[in-house]
Protein backbone atom coordinates (compact mmCIF):
# COMPACT_ATOMS: atom_id res chain seq x y z
CA UNK A 1 0.00 0.00 0.00
CA UNK A 2 1.67 3.23 -0.83
CA UNK A 3 2.74 5.11 2.09
CA UNK A 4 -0.28 8.24 1.46
CA UNK A 5 -2.80 5.39 1.51
CA UNK A 6 -0.77 4.03 4.66
CA UNK A 7 -1.92 7.46 6.40
CA UNK A 8 -5.13 7.87 5.28
CA UNK A 9 -6.21 5.14 7.38
CA UNK A 10 -4.62 6.42 10.63
CA UNK A 11 -7.87 7.14 12.26
CA UNK A 12 -6.01 9.00 14.75
CA UNK A 13 -4.57 11.26 12.00
CA UNK A 14 -8.13 11.72 10.51
CA UNK A 15 -9.39 12.86 13.89
CA UNK A 16 -6.79 15.08 13.98
CA UNK A 17 -7.24 16.82 10.68
CA UNK A 18 -10.60 17.63 11.21
CA UNK A 19 -9.83 18.74 14.89
CA UNK A 20 -7.04 21.12 13.25
CA UNK A 21 -9.19 22.60 10.19
CA UNK A 22 -12.17 23.24 13.35
CA UNK A 23 -9.66 24.54 15.96
CA UNK A 24 -8.14 26.73 13.40
CA UNK A 25 -11.31 28.16 12.03
CA UNK A 26 -13.07 28.60 15.83
CA UNK A 27 -9.18 30.96 16.42
CA UNK A 28 -9.09 28.44 19.43
CA UNK A 29 -6.20 29.87 21.76
CA UNK A 30 -2.55 28.08 22.05
CA UNK A 31 -3.30 26.67 25.74
CA UNK A 32 -6.79 24.86 24.94
CA UNK A 33 -5.43 23.73 21.37
CA UNK A 34 -3.13 22.21 23.64
CA UNK A 35 -5.74 20.74 25.95
CA UNK A 36 -7.41 19.59 24.08
CA UNK A 37 -5.37 17.70 21.34
CA UNK A 38 -3.77 15.23 23.98
CA UNK A 39 -5.91 12.70 25.60
CA UNK A 40 -5.34 13.19 29.52
CA UNK A 41 -4.64 9.25 29.97
CA UNK A 42 -4.27 6.01 28.06
CA UNK A 43 -3.70 2.91 30.16
CA UNK A 44 -2.36 -0.54 28.57
CA UNK A 45 -3.35 -3.55 30.82
CA UNK A 46 -2.06 -7.11 30.05
CA UNK A 47 -4.77 -9.65 30.97
CA UNK A 48 -3.69 -13.14 31.82
CA UNK A 49 -6.80 -15.39 30.94
CA UNK A 50 -7.13 -19.07 31.48
CA UNK A 51 -8.98 -20.77 28.64
CA UNK A 52 -11.19 -23.37 29.17
CA UNK A 53 -8.11 -25.75 28.35
CA UNK A 54 -5.98 -24.66 30.96
CA UNK A 55 -4.07 -22.83 28.60
CA UNK A 56 -3.16 -19.16 29.28
CA UNK A 57 -2.64 -16.58 27.17
CA UNK A 58 -2.37 -12.66 27.84
CA UNK A 59 -4.21 -9.97 25.81
CA UNK A 60 -3.26 -6.51 25.49
CA UNK A 61 -6.23 -4.11 26.58
CA UNK A 62 -6.39 -0.52 25.96
CA UNK A 63 -8.64 2.77 28.31
CA UNK A 64 -7.77 5.99 26.68
CA UNK A 65 -9.72 9.06 28.64
CA UNK A 66 -9.24 11.78 26.42
CA UNK A 67 -11.16 14.74 28.13
CA UNK A 68 -13.10 14.81 31.65
CA UNK A 69 -14.13 18.77 30.97
CA UNK A 70 -17.51 18.45 30.91
CA UNK A 71 -18.14 15.24 32.54
CA UNK A 72 -17.12 11.47 33.02
CA UNK A 73 -15.63 9.86 30.58
CA UNK A 74 -17.72 8.16 28.39
CA UNK A 75 -17.07 5.70 25.65
CA UNK A 76 -17.55 2.12 24.69
CA UNK A 77 -15.10 -0.88 24.71
CA UNK A 78 -14.59 -2.60 21.65
CA UNK A 79 -12.68 -6.32 21.12
CA UNK A 80 -11.30 -6.77 18.33
CA UNK A 81 -8.60 -8.56 17.10
CA UNK A 82 -7.37 -5.77 15.08
CA UNK A 83 -7.40 -2.72 17.93
CA UNK A 84 -4.69 -0.15 18.43
CA UNK A 85 -3.84 2.50 20.85
CA UNK A 86 -4.42 4.88 17.52
CA UNK A 87 -8.10 3.32 16.74
CA UNK A 88 -9.03 3.67 20.93
CA UNK A 89 -7.15 7.42 21.11
CA UNK A 90 -9.40 8.40 17.68
CA UNK A 91 -12.11 6.90 18.95
CA UNK A 92 -11.72 8.64 22.70
CA UNK A 93 -11.44 11.93 21.13
CA UNK A 94 -14.53 11.39 19.09
CA UNK A 95 -16.25 10.80 22.25
CA UNK A 96 -15.55 14.11 23.51
CA UNK A 97 -16.72 15.63 20.43
CA UNK A 98 -19.66 13.74 20.44
CA UNK A 99 -20.94 14.15 23.72
CA UNK A 100 -20.18 18.19 23.01
CA UNK A 101 -22.27 18.32 19.83
CA UNK A 102 -25.21 16.69 21.60
CA UNK A 103 -24.59 18.81 24.80
CA UNK A 104 -24.53 15.70 26.91
CA UNK A 105 -22.46 15.92 30.33
CA UNK A 106 -19.76 13.48 29.49
CA UNK A 107 -16.28 13.76 28.06
CA UNK A 108 -14.76 11.31 25.92
CA UNK A 109 -13.64 7.69 26.61
CA UNK A 110 -12.42 4.75 24.72
CA UNK A 111 -11.39 1.08 25.43
CA UNK A 112 -10.63 -1.73 23.53
CA UNK A 113 -8.72 -5.43 24.16
CA UNK A 114 -7.08 -7.17 20.76
CA UNK A 115 -8.53 -10.19 20.84
CA UNK A 116 -11.22 -12.29 18.46
CA UNK A 117 -14.64 -12.68 20.45
CA UNK A 118 -15.93 -15.64 17.36
CA UNK A 119 -13.10 -17.53 18.88
CA UNK A 120 -13.37 -17.11 22.66
CA UNK A 121 -16.14 -19.07 24.58
CA UNK A 122 -18.38 -17.54 26.73
CA UNK A 123 -16.82 -18.89 30.08
CA UNK A 124 -13.42 -17.25 28.01
CA UNK A 125 -14.93 -14.16 27.12
CA UNK A 126 -16.13 -13.61 30.95
CA UNK A 127 -13.13 -14.08 32.63
CA UNK A 128 -11.56 -11.60 29.57
CA UNK A 129 -14.13 -9.02 30.02
CA UNK A 130 -13.44 -8.90 34.58
CA UNK A 131 -9.86 -8.98 34.05
CA UNK A 132 -9.78 -6.32 32.26
CA UNK A 133 -12.63 -4.39 34.37
CA UNK A 134 -10.58 -5.16 37.33
CA UNK A 135 -7.44 -3.85 36.23
CA UNK A 136 -8.85 -0.52 35.67
CA UNK A 137 -11.32 -0.39 38.44
CA UNK A 138 -9.54 2.53 40.16
CA UNK A 139 -10.14 4.44 37.14
CA UNK A 140 -13.78 3.10 35.84
CA UNK A 141 -16.64 4.47 37.98
CA UNK A 142 -20.21 6.73 37.49
CA UNK A 143 -18.26 10.10 38.25
CA UNK A 144 -14.96 8.82 36.37
CA UNK A 145 -15.41 6.69 33.06
CA UNK A 146 -17.99 5.01 31.92
CA UNK A 147 -17.80 2.27 29.55
CA UNK A 148 -20.48 1.37 26.65
CA UNK A 149 -20.86 -1.57 24.07
CA UNK A 150 -19.30 -1.08 20.90
CA UNK A 151 -18.03 -3.74 18.17
CA UNK A 152 -17.83 -7.27 19.72
CA UNK A 153 -19.21 -6.31 23.33
CA UNK A 154 -22.77 -6.34 24.09
CA UNK A 155 -25.43 -5.99 26.85
CA UNK A 156 -24.03 -9.16 28.56
CA UNK A 157 -20.25 -7.92 28.89
CA UNK A 158 -21.40 -4.62 30.44
CA UNK A 159 -23.52 -6.79 33.24
CA UNK A 160 -19.93 -8.99 33.82
CA UNK A 161 -18.21 -4.83 34.11
CA UNK A 162 -20.65 -3.83 36.00
CA UNK A 163 -20.47 -6.81 38.23
CA UNK A 164 -17.07 -7.12 38.81
CA UNK A 165 -16.90 -3.08 39.30
CA UNK A 166 -19.59 -3.76 42.14
CA UNK A 167 -17.77 -6.50 43.68
CA UNK A 168 -14.70 -4.40 44.07
CA UNK A 169 -15.70 -1.18 46.06
CA UNK A 170 -18.11 -3.38 47.91
CA UNK A 171 -21.64 -1.85 46.67
CA UNK A 172 -23.90 -2.46 43.44
CA UNK A 173 -23.17 0.65 41.29
CA UNK A 174 -25.24 0.42 37.99
CA UNK A 175 -24.24 3.52 36.63
CA UNK A 176 -20.70 2.26 36.24
CA UNK A 177 -21.72 1.02 32.92
CA UNK A 178 -24.75 1.70 30.20
CA UNK A 179 -26.11 -0.23 27.25
CA UNK A 180 -26.74 -2.71 30.32
CA UNK A 181 -29.71 -5.29 30.17
CA UNK A 182 -32.99 -4.15 31.63
CA UNK A 183 -32.72 -6.23 34.44
CA UNK A 184 -29.84 -4.76 35.55
CA UNK A 185 -30.87 -1.09 35.21
CA UNK A 186 -30.34 -0.68 31.37
CA UNK A 187 -32.76 2.05 29.66
CA UNK A 188 -35.88 1.26 27.14
CA UNK A 189 -34.74 2.25 24.01
CA UNK A 190 -30.88 1.97 24.72
CA UNK A 191 -30.38 -0.88 22.09
CA UNK A 192 -32.66 1.46 19.12
CA UNK A 193 -31.09 4.49 20.65
CA UNK A 194 -28.09 4.88 17.51
CA UNK A 195 -30.53 3.55 15.12
CA UNK A 196 -33.00 5.67 16.23
CA UNK A 197 -30.93 8.65 16.01
CA UNK A 198 -30.01 7.90 12.14
CA UNK A 199 -33.32 7.97 11.05
CA UNK A 200 -34.09 11.61 13.32
CA UNK A 201 -31.21 12.80 11.40
CA UNK A 202 -32.03 11.36 7.69
CA UNK A 203 -35.58 12.49 8.71
CA UNK A 204 -34.19 16.13 9.18
CA UNK A 205 -31.59 16.22 6.03
CA UNK A 206 -34.36 14.47 3.91
CA UNK A 207 -37.03 17.62 4.91
CA UNK A 208 -34.45 20.35 4.56
CA UNK A 209 -33.22 18.70 0.98
CA UNK A 210 -36.78 18.81 0.25
CA UNK A 211 -36.73 15.27 -0.80
CA UNK A 212 -39.59 12.42 -0.30
CA UNK A 213 -39.04 9.85 2.23
CA UNK A 214 -41.24 7.62 0.50
CA UNK A 215 -38.79 8.29 -2.89
CA UNK A 216 -35.91 7.84 -0.92
CA UNK A 217 -33.58 4.51 -1.72
CA UNK A 218 -31.28 3.93 0.96
CA UNK A 219 -28.27 1.57 1.42
CA UNK A 220 -26.77 0.37 4.64
CA UNK A 221 -23.27 -1.04 5.36
CA UNK A 222 -23.42 -2.78 8.59
CA UNK A 223 -26.24 -5.06 10.17
CA UNK A 224 -24.94 -5.14 13.35
CA UNK A 225 -26.25 -3.10 16.41
CA UNK A 226 -26.16 0.27 14.38
CA UNK A 227 -27.09 -1.21 11.10
CA UNK A 228 -29.99 -3.42 11.62
CA UNK A 229 -31.68 -0.63 13.98
CA UNK A 230 -31.39 2.04 11.31
CA UNK A 231 -32.39 -0.09 8.61
CA UNK A 232 -35.80 -1.29 10.61
CA UNK A 233 -36.35 2.04 11.60
CA UNK A 234 -35.90 3.60 8.18
CA UNK A 235 -37.72 1.15 6.86
CA UNK A 236 -40.59 1.44 9.22
CA UNK A 237 -40.39 5.43 8.42
CA UNK A 238 -40.98 4.60 4.73
CA UNK A 239 -37.71 4.83 3.25
CA UNK A 240 -37.06 1.77 1.01
CA UNK A 241 -33.81 -0.14 1.61
CA UNK A 242 -32.38 -1.35 -1.32
CA UNK A 243 -28.75 -2.40 0.01
CA UNK A 244 -27.43 -3.95 3.17
CA UNK A 245 -24.67 -5.54 3.83
CA UNK A 246 -22.47 -7.35 6.78
CA UNK A 247 -18.99 -8.56 6.92
CA UNK A 248 -19.70 -11.49 4.88
CA UNK A 249 -21.12 -9.89 1.77
CA UNK A 250 -24.06 -7.56 0.59
CA UNK A 251 -27.25 -7.87 -1.14
CA UNK A 252 -28.63 -5.46 -3.61
CA UNK A 253 -32.31 -5.18 -4.58
CA UNK A 254 -34.32 -2.46 -5.94
CA UNK A 255 -37.74 -3.86 -5.21
CA UNK A 256 -36.26 -2.69 -1.20
CA UNK A 257 -35.66 -5.68 1.49
CA UNK A 258 -37.60 -7.00 4.18
CA UNK A 259 -35.66 -6.42 6.98
CA UNK A 260 -37.68 -8.12 9.68
CA UNK A 261 -37.24 -11.19 7.79
CA UNK A 262 -33.54 -10.68 6.64
CA UNK A 263 -32.92 -10.14 11.00
CA UNK A 264 -34.36 -13.85 11.46
CA UNK A 265 -32.52 -15.07 8.72
CA UNK A 266 -29.37 -13.59 9.95
CA UNK A 267 -29.28 -13.75 13.87
CA UNK A 268 -32.20 -16.40 14.32
CA UNK A 269 -31.13 -18.93 12.01
CA UNK A 270 -27.93 -18.30 11.69
CA UNK A 271 -27.50 -18.01 8.23
CA UNK A 272 -24.77 -16.04 5.96
CA UNK A 273 -26.57 -12.44 5.14
CA UNK A 274 -25.87 -12.54 1.32
CA UNK A 275 -27.42 -16.40 1.18
CA UNK A 276 -30.95 -14.81 1.96
CA UNK A 277 -32.96 -16.70 -0.44
CA UNK A 278 -34.83 -14.22 -2.99
CA UNK A 279 -32.70 -11.20 -1.28
CA UNK A 280 -31.51 -10.07 -4.78
CA UNK A 281 -27.88 -8.97 -6.23
CA UNK A 282 -25.23 -10.51 -4.48
CA UNK A 283 -22.34 -7.71 -4.26
CA UNK A 284 -19.22 -7.36 -1.59
CA UNK A 285 -19.59 -5.67 1.61
CA UNK A 286 -17.80 -2.60 -0.11
CA UNK A 287 -19.47 -2.42 -3.52
CA UNK A 288 -22.29 -2.02 -1.67
CA UNK A 289 -21.09 1.84 -0.99
CA UNK A 290 -20.68 2.41 -4.91
CA UNK A 291 -24.64 1.53 -5.75
CA UNK A 292 -26.83 4.21 -6.68
CA UNK A 293 -29.06 5.58 -3.92
CA UNK A 294 -30.39 8.72 -2.07
CA UNK A 295 -29.05 7.82 1.30
CA UNK A 296 -25.99 5.87 1.74
CA UNK A 297 -25.40 4.80 5.56
CA UNK A 298 -22.13 3.78 6.37
CA UNK A 299 -22.78 1.69 9.99
CA UNK A 300 -20.01 -1.11 10.18
CA UNK A 301 -16.43 0.16 10.56
CA UNK A 302 -13.91 3.07 10.16
CA UNK A 303 -11.96 3.96 6.61
CA UNK A 304 -14.48 2.67 4.41
CA UNK A 305 -14.70 5.64 2.28
CA UNK A 306 -11.70 6.74 1.34
CA UNK A 307 -9.69 9.20 -1.14
CA UNK A 308 -9.13 6.65 -3.60
CA UNK A 309 -12.85 5.42 -3.89
CA UNK A 310 -15.36 8.62 -2.54
CA UNK A 311 -15.54 9.63 -6.27
CA UNK A 312 -17.52 6.42 -6.56
CA UNK A 313 -20.07 7.18 -4.33
CA UNK A 314 -23.75 7.95 -5.30
CA UNK A 315 -26.14 9.30 -2.92
CA UNK A 316 -27.53 12.35 -1.85
CA UNK A 317 -26.64 12.33 1.91
CA UNK A 318 -23.90 10.39 3.22
CA UNK A 319 -25.39 9.59 7.35
CA UNK A 320 -22.41 8.13 9.29
CA UNK A 321 -23.69 5.55 11.66
CA UNK A 322 -19.80 3.85 12.45
CA UNK A 323 -17.37 5.98 13.94
CA UNK A 324 -14.80 7.36 11.22
CA UNK A 325 -16.26 5.56 8.18
CA UNK A 326 -15.11 8.33 5.80
CA UNK A 327 -11.44 9.43 5.92
CA UNK A 328 -10.22 12.99 6.09
CA UNK A 329 -8.81 12.42 3.16
CA UNK A 330 -11.90 11.59 1.32
CA UNK A 331 -13.99 14.66 2.90
CA UNK A 332 -12.83 17.35 0.28
CA UNK A 333 -14.26 14.96 -2.51
CA UNK A 334 -17.41 14.22 -0.57
CA UNK A 335 -17.74 17.74 -0.43
CA UNK A 336 -17.00 18.50 -4.30
CA UNK A 337 -19.87 16.11 -5.17
CA UNK A 338 -22.41 18.05 -2.95
CA UNK A 339 -23.61 15.68 -0.39
CA UNK A 340 -25.23 16.03 2.17
CA UNK A 341 -23.03 14.81 5.03
CA UNK A 342 -24.25 13.73 8.53
CA UNK A 343 -21.27 13.54 10.17
CA UNK A 344 -20.52 10.49 12.58
CA UNK A 345 -20.15 12.58 15.52
CA UNK A 346 -23.88 13.95 14.98
CA UNK A 347 -25.03 11.34 13.12
CA UNK A 348 -24.69 8.80 15.49
CA UNK A 349 -25.23 10.05 18.58
CA UNK A 350 -28.29 8.52 19.43
CA UNK A 351 -26.63 5.87 21.46
CA UNK A 352 -24.79 7.87 24.03
CA UNK A 353 -27.58 10.42 24.20
CA UNK A 354 -29.88 7.31 25.31
CA UNK A 355 -26.66 5.75 27.54
CA UNK A 356 -26.32 9.41 29.34
CA UNK A 357 -30.53 8.95 30.03
CA UNK A 358 -29.41 5.29 31.21
CA UNK A 359 -26.85 6.93 33.47
CA UNK A 360 -29.59 9.53 34.92
CA UNK A 361 -32.39 7.03 35.50
CA UNK A 362 -29.87 4.59 37.39
CA UNK A 363 -28.48 7.69 39.40
CA UNK A 364 -32.51 8.78 40.15
CA UNK A 365 -32.87 5.26 40.51
CA UNK A 366 -36.43 5.81 38.62
CA UNK A 367 -36.63 4.38 35.43
CA UNK A 368 -39.03 6.19 32.10
CA UNK A 369 -41.13 4.65 29.92
CA UNK A 370 -39.80 3.78 26.33
CA UNK A 371 -42.20 6.60 24.29
CA UNK A 372 -40.08 8.95 27.55
CA UNK A 373 -37.16 7.81 26.10
CA UNK A 374 -37.65 8.48 22.86
CA UNK A 375 -39.12 11.87 22.69
CA UNK A 376 -36.31 13.26 24.79
CA UNK A 377 -33.90 11.91 22.32
CA UNK A 378 -35.95 13.10 19.46
CA UNK A 379 -35.70 16.73 20.76
CA UNK A 380 -32.08 16.42 21.47
CA UNK A 381 -31.31 14.36 18.01
CA UNK A 382 -33.14 17.81 16.54
CA UNK A 383 -32.20 20.23 18.01
CA UNK A 384 -28.53 19.38 17.54
CA UNK A 385 -28.84 18.49 14.27
CA UNK A 386 -30.45 22.44 13.64
CA UNK A 387 -27.88 23.52 15.41
CA UNK A 388 -24.83 21.95 13.55
CA UNK A 389 -26.49 23.15 10.11
CA UNK A 390 -27.37 26.40 10.77
CA UNK A 391 -23.98 27.13 11.93
CA UNK A 392 -22.47 25.59 8.27
CA UNK A 393 -24.67 27.75 6.62
CA UNK A 394 -23.96 30.75 8.57
CA UNK A 395 -19.90 30.13 8.14
CA UNK A 396 -19.48 28.62 5.33
CA UNK A 397 -17.99 25.50 6.39
CA UNK A 398 -19.50 22.01 5.87
CA UNK A 399 -21.52 19.95 7.99
CA UNK A 400 -18.62 18.03 9.50
CA UNK A 401 -16.49 21.02 10.26
CA UNK A 402 -19.59 22.43 11.88
CA UNK A 403 -20.23 19.47 13.88
CA UNK A 404 -16.54 19.91 15.45
CA UNK A 405 -16.76 23.65 15.81
CA UNK A 406 -19.51 23.75 17.84
CA UNK A 407 -18.35 20.87 20.10
CA UNK A 408 -14.80 22.29 20.60
CA UNK A 409 -16.40 25.37 21.31
CA UNK A 410 -18.60 23.75 24.20
CA UNK A 411 -15.66 22.39 25.62
CA UNK A 412 -13.52 25.09 25.08
CA UNK A 413 -15.73 27.31 26.98
CA UNK A 414 -15.93 24.72 30.13
CA UNK A 415 -12.37 24.39 29.88
CA UNK A 416 -11.99 28.36 30.42
CA UNK A 417 -14.21 28.15 33.07
CA UNK A 418 -12.47 25.64 35.09
CA UNK A 419 -8.88 27.48 34.22
CA UNK A 420 -5.63 24.87 34.36
CA UNK A 421 -4.78 23.32 37.52
CA UNK A 422 -1.48 23.62 38.13
P1 LIG B 1 -21.71 -4.65 15.69
O1 LIG B 1 -20.52 -5.47 16.04
O2 LIG B 1 -23.01 -4.89 16.37
O3 LIG B 1 -21.99 -4.73 14.11
C1 LIG B 1 -21.02 -4.47 13.14
C2 LIG B 1 -21.62 -4.89 11.80
O4 LIG B 1 -20.74 -4.48 10.75
C3 LIG B 1 -21.78 -6.39 11.64
O5 LIG B 1 -22.95 -6.65 10.88
C4 LIG B 1 -20.54 -6.80 10.83
O6 LIG B 1 -20.74 -7.99 10.08
C5 LIG B 1 -20.42 -5.60 9.93
N1 LIG B 1 -19.08 -5.38 9.39
C6 LIG B 1 -17.90 -5.38 10.02
N2 LIG B 1 -16.91 -5.11 9.15
C7 LIG B 1 -17.49 -4.93 7.96
C8 LIG B 1 -17.02 -4.62 6.66
N3 LIG B 1 -15.73 -4.45 6.43
N4 LIG B 1 -17.92 -4.49 5.66
C9 LIG B 1 -19.22 -4.65 5.87
N5 LIG B 1 -19.74 -4.95 7.06
C10 LIG B 1 -18.88 -5.09 8.10
O7 LIG B 1 -21.23 -3.13 15.91
P2 LIG B 1 -22.16 -1.86 16.09
O8 LIG B 1 -22.39 -1.63 17.54
O9 LIG B 1 -23.30 -1.93 15.15
O10 LIG B 1 -21.14 -0.71 15.63
C11 LIG B 1 -20.94 -0.40 14.24
C12 LIG B 1 -20.24 0.94 14.16
O11 LIG B 1 -21.04 1.94 14.80
C13 LIG B 1 -18.87 1.04 14.83
O12 LIG B 1 -18.08 1.94 14.11
C14 LIG B 1 -19.20 1.62 16.20
O13 LIG B 1 -18.09 2.26 16.79
C15 LIG B 1 -20.26 2.61 15.80
N6 LIG B 1 -21.17 3.02 16.87
C16 LIG B 1 -21.87 2.12 17.60
C17 LIG B 1 -22.78 2.56 18.56
C18 LIG B 1 -23.65 1.61 19.33
O14 LIG B 1 -24.53 2.10 20.07
N7 LIG B 1 -23.50 0.31 19.20
C19 LIG B 1 -22.94 3.95 18.80
C20 LIG B 1 -22.20 4.85 18.02
C21 LIG B 1 -21.33 4.37 17.05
Amino acid sequence: MPVAAQNELNVYESAEARFEIAAERLGLEQGLYHYMKYPEREITVYIPVAFDNGHVEIFTGYRVLHSSVRGPGKGGVRFAPDVSINEVRALAAWMTWKCAVVNIPFGGAKGGVICDPDKLSKAELERLTRRYTAQLADWFGPERDVPAPDIGTNEQTMAWIMDTYAMHVRQATTAVVTGKPLDLGGSQGRREATGRGLMLCCNKAVAQLRMKRENCRVIVQGFGNVGYHASLLLHEAGYKIIGVADIHGGLYNEKGHDIGKLYDWVYAQHKPLPEFPGGGEKVSSQEILFRPCDILVPAATENQITAQNAHRVDCRILCEGANGPTTSHADQVIEQKGIFVIPDILGNAGGVTVSYFEWVQDRQGFFWRESEVNERLQDVMERSFDQVVEYAEVHGVNNRIAAYIVAIDRVARALKLRGFYA
